[in-house]
């Protein structure tokens, strides 16, 4: 046994891969439970990464309805992935690229150019074993450089689009050492009428497993509470694992605390030796104590937030809600956030964004809700309420700040109306050649110059900064002199492009043409959240009076 414990990667170890599948039905949090297993591994000491498979046929996320499938996440590398990737980075605390996201899309599109360029020549090219071959390299190269590859693969078992890839792993299982996988597999438990734990789905689900030559190895059943004892040996009987292998996923109030409530089942210890690597791991005493204190902190303070988004679904601004709690964890107060419906700005959800003690108007597509969204920003900016707005929000500020403030009738960006007679946001220009969908906009990680002695440098504490991107469409060159004769600074630049806004004689006023909430992570908030939530704390402080001080 080494005596110093290790902490990196160890190439004698080999690499280690969980798989990790779905059973019974999909939106169990099955990624939620593989990034917690993560976690576990890098407390543990170890080099850990991830490999979300989507068994769709789009090449990748970004032409998705966030309706349909959440929020399109961004990587640092521009990649435009599935949103799990962004719960990977923020529980394992790395930074992936896009390569870590295997659709069905991309394995047939690149077998199918394969063929075009006559590498089969004279072969028949097929799923067995030219797609099936593709998706085992991309997991390979995935994990390389690491101790841990997590690969979740997404939808149901038995699903027809996730059939090649569980037959590559059947591969891979038969090319690898048994010592080097572990098969993990997520299924719902529920409850039947008189409360009671019922296990036919998790041995259906099982059983379908077995008929592609796959045997769990590892069963976590995701149930409303803990599952009982009774109910483990009834799974590990039917489904053939021991009852040790059997783990519980109950409902939590916060996924970050999944990591610490699978540990206490002991998950961690299991897939540790089960994988051969208990010895290299740190001693149990010195593993979880940094993630427990940071996601069990005292939050003793609450602020509310309004979100003025069009997509009524949390999922579509997944990272947002993350980013507000993880500046929450750094302040040590409750973030709670409003959904406020931009094409509802005349009803109930008015009133809402008139209790809120900060606004945020997020990122977003087309014209629908931009209305609201322009009066929101208006309401932030006369009333004085702290105000993020986050690429289309920084969008619909600058068009706000034409309109109201300078007079420009009629101002607004070329992508909602393109007759308009000051296209103050405008397409940038080498997008305008331009017409594919898929992959094309400016995207990923961009360095940002800021200006001294301005919102902006006191927030980040730099004078520049990288963030990420995901946009069309920019503030036009030709009107910066006029949009910056008043309150408006353009703090935040990248050459010609304006990247950050701040409004002087304001509490808080800050838009960014980038995504900050993409770089926020749980132990290192994002700079552009933190500074809005202290504006938020500031404000209400400043509104307690010293009498209810005293009754307080
Ligand atoms: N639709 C805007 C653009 O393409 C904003 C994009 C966004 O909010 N991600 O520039």
């Amino acid at each position: 046994m080494p005596t110093e414990p290790t902490t990196g990667y160890d190439p004698t170890l080999g690499k280690k891969f969980i798989f990790v599948t779905g059973g019974v039905m999909s939106g169990l949090g099955k990624g939620i439970t593989a990034a917690s297993t993560g976690r576990l591994l890098a407390n543990a000491g170890f080099d850990v990464t991830a490999v979300k498979v989507d068994p769709y046929l789009n090449v990748d996320a970004g032409t998705m309805n966030p309706y349909e499938h959440g929020e399109v996440y961004v990587l640092k590398d521009g990649g435009e992935v599935d949103l799990d990737l962004g719960n990977y980075e923020r529980f394992l605390g790395i930074d992936m690229t896009s390569d870590h996201n295997v659709t069905t899309g991309k394995t047939y599109q690149s077998v199918i150019d394969a063929e075009r360029a006559g590498d089969y020549l004279g072969k028949t090219v097929q799923i067995i074993p030219h797609v099936t071959d593709d998706i085992k390299r991309r997991i390979r190269e995935a994990a390389d450089g690491t101790d841990v590859c997590i690969v979740e693969i997404g939808g149901t078992v038995g699903d027809i689009e996730s059939m090649p890839f569980l037959e590559a792993l059947r591969q891979f299982a038969s090319e690898e050492d048994d010592e080097d996988l572990l098969f993990m597999h997520v299924t719902l438990v529920p409850y039947s009428m008189n409360g009671e734990q019922k296990t036919k789905p998790t041995q259906h689900s099982v059983k379908e497993l077995r008929s592609i030559g796959l045997q769990p190895d590892i069963l976590v059943g995701r149930s409303e509470h803990t599952l009982e004892a009774e109910t483990k040996t009834k799974i590990a009987r039917f489904c053939d694992v021991s009852t040790e292998a059997v783990f519980s996923n109950p409902d939590v109030p916060d996924i970050y605390h999944v990591p610490l409530m699978v540990e206490e089942e002991g998950l961690d210890e299991y897939v540790m030796e089960q994988l051969g690597i208990a010895e290299g791991a740190l001693p149990k005493a010195d593993r979880s104590q940094r993630w427990r204190e940071l996601v069990t902190r005292d939050r003793n303070r609450t602020v509310t937030v309004a979100l003025v988004g069009k997509y009524g679904l949390e999922d579509a601004y997944m990272s947002i809600h993350e980013a507000l709690k993880h500046a929450g964890i750094e302040r040590e107060t409750d973030v709670e956030v409003l959904w406020v419906d931009a094409d509802r700005m005349h009803d109930e959800h008015t009133e809402r964004l008139e209790s809120a003690d900060g606004i945020i108007v997020p990122g977003g597509f087309g014209a629908r809700g931009t209305a609201g969204k322009i009066e929101a920003v208006q309401y932030a900016r006369e009333h004085e309420i702290p105000f993020l707005g986050l690429c289309l929000g920084f969008q619909m500020a600058v068009i706000e700040q034409a309109r109201n403030v300078l007079g420009l009738e009629g101002a607004h960006s070329a992508e909602i109306d393109n007759e308009t007679p000051h296209p103050v946001i405008d397409i940038l220009p080498e997008q305008k050649e331009i017409d594919d969908m898929g992959g094309t906009m400016r995207l990923g990680a961009h360095e940002t110059q800021i200006q001294a002695g301005t919102l902006a440098e006191a927030i980040y504490q730099a004078d520049s900064c990288t963030e990420r991107h995901r946009h069309r469409y920019e503030v036009n060159p030709e009107y910066i002199d006029q949009l910056e004769s008043g309150a408006l600074t353009f703090s935040g630049t990248a050459g010609r492009r304006m990247e950050i806004l701040e409004l002087e004689d304001h509490p808080f006023f800050l838009g960014t043409q980038f995504h900050p909430e993409f770089r926020s992570r749980p132990d290192r908030a994002s700079p552009p959240f933190v500074g809005f939530l202290d504006a938020l704390l500031e404000q209400q402080s400043d509104d307690t009076t010293p009498e209810d001080e005293v009754t307080a």
